[in-house]
């Protein structure tokens, strides 16, 4: 185990800035570790590319040129494309993939010179609660290998948590940042819907979809958000705001912060186990000198059924482009366009793709739409204005990422609706593209990691952070290592 394993950003940003280590050194780490590692958790490493780019680093450095980032190791879900990586969105699909460009995120992140060891597992499309999905295979929970690692971004979380790289990206369209975060015992952040740009993101259902980081720390994924996030015109949802600088609350005390906890979010469903790392977080947030009141979001169980019609309908549009023709797998046998078509998709999508397909485009047809479609866009509308009402008593939201630890692989493979349910307290805030993360406080049954949920207003990601920051400055849980 070399030094750099587990360490904060923070951390081997300190090691180059004093000569202590290279870039070249942190980046061979890193592929050593991946390369060792059996969780399961990249697609593709190519370790000239990132020595490479290390390289780079180091010489910028040494010109006394680059910021905080230049240097560091990051690996990127394979959601995002890269020109120097194949992009393979977990689906056989696009399995061969490679991009003529990198997405905004990923080249932003290279531009503040960090340094990409890899692309990371995730489900297919970013469809997912449990990274079984992938066309590559499930990812491993590096707490107990026999546990899911949550999805879509199962790879980034366990990467983290396993200490392979200290930073990943992540999509989140319905709690995919979130939930593996805390199934894997990691910081995450969503940010506010348009904060980061979608270029080049692949694309699921883009009135939902949202990156962001995934570390160790909040105050890690302050300054990744850093670099990540800003206007981009080349998404038509990007949103025009001033640049900003996530970290500058992190050190405010919480002294009067306002948290709501909605009593929904404590219901029946809850395990116990997972209630009780929750209430105890909020304990020390007490303690921090928050208060709490009890909230309503009257809609979080309509969250289910209005996401499960929203996200589908927008990725049976989004998948219209893997057609055979312009991207990807080409079925190799086949009669006429039809045809090929037909056997194209149905050989290069996963099953749950095509229940999503198939989803989308029945409640977008002509008799359905207004039934199921159109409600569910009305429902949306309302758990936002819920958040909105809500946001009239408390400065945040807190509550369960998910309703149990992480459960075994193949436990809930052949139900899908048991794994929708799963996404029951983080669906609401991507509805109303709110920002939420989650962090880690403590273990719940079998020693898994539990994740509290943050939710804020609209572009309120710095208190966010500032929020998680005060919490790990006060506890350890973030600190602890699978197998230590
Ligand atoms: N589990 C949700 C889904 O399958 C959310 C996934 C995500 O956020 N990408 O759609």
């Amino acid at each position: 185990m070399s030094a750099a394993q587990f360490a904060t950003l923070k951390h081997l940003s300190e090691l180059l800035a004093s000569g202590k280590a290279s870039a070249v050194e942190l980046a061979q780490d890193s592929l050593a570790r991946i390369d060792a590692s059996d969780l399961n958790a990249f697609i593709d490493v190519r370790p000239e590319v990132s020595l490479a780019q290390a390289k780079a680093a180091d010489a910028a450095r040494a010109a006394g040129q680059g910021g905080a980032l230049t240097g560091l190791p990051i690996a990127h879900k394979d959601i995002f494309v890269t020109k120097d990586f194949r992009s393979t969105a977990g689906s056989k699909m696009l399995a061969d993939y490679v991009s003529p460009f990198d997405a905004t995120v990923v080249e932003r992140l290279a531009a503040a010179g960090m340094v990409t060891v890899g692309k990371t597992n995730c489900d297919e499309f970013a469809m997912g609660s449990s990274n079984e999905n992938s066309a590559f295979g499930a990812v491993k929970n590096p707490w107990d290998v026999a546990a899911i690692a949550g999805g879509s971004s199962g790879g980034s979380a366990a990467a983290v948590a396993a200490g392979l790289v200290s930073a990943a990206t992540g999509t989140d369209t319905g709690g995919s940042i979130r939930q593996p975060a805390a199934l894997c015992g990691i910081t995450g952040i969503k940010p506010t819907y348009g904060r980061v740009s979608r270029y080049g993101m692949i694309a699921y259902a883009s009135s939902l979809d949202q990156g962001g980081p995934m570390a160790r720390t909040a105050e890690d994924c302050a300054l990744l958000l850093n670099a990540m996030a800003g206007f981009d015109m080349r998404d038509s949802t990007s949103l025009e705001r001033p640049v900003e600088d996530f970290s500058r609350d992190l050190n405010q005390p919480l002294q009067g912060l306002r948290i709501g906890l909605p009593k929904e979010y404590f219901g029946a469903g809850l395990s116990s186990d997972v209630a009780a790392c929750v209430q105890a977080a909020i304990k020390q947030f007490e303690t921090l000198g928050a208060t709490v009141v009890e909230i309503t979001l009257p809609r979080t169980e309509l969250s289910i059924p209005a996401y499960y019609v929203v996200a589908p309908a927008e990725a049976s549009s989004n998948l219209s482009r893997f057609d055979g023709v312009r991207y990807g797998h080409r079925a190799s046998e086949y009669k006429d366009l039809q045809d090929m078509y037909k056997k194209t998709r149905a050989e290069g999508f996963g099953a749950e793709v095509k229940r999503r397909i198939m989803v989308g485009a029945y409640v977008l047809s002509h008799g359905y739409y207004d039934a199921y479609y159109l409600q569910a866009q009305k429902i949306r509308r309302l758990i936002a204005d819920d958040f909105q009402t809500a946001f009239a008593d408390c400065d945040v939201i807190m509550g369960p990422v998910a309703p149990t630890v992480a459960w075994n692989i193949g436990d809930k493979a052949d139900d899908p609706v048991a794994n929708y349910l799963a996404d029951i307290y983080t669906l609401s805030a991507s509805l109303a593209g709110l920002p939420g993360m989650s962090i880690p406080v403590g273990f719940g049954n079998g020693q898994r990691p539990v994740g509290l949920q943050i939710i804020g207003n609209y572009f309120s990601e710095a208190r966010l952070l500032n929020v998680a920051h005060q919490y790990q400055s006060a506890t350890d849980w973030h600190t602890k290592t699978p197998g230590a």
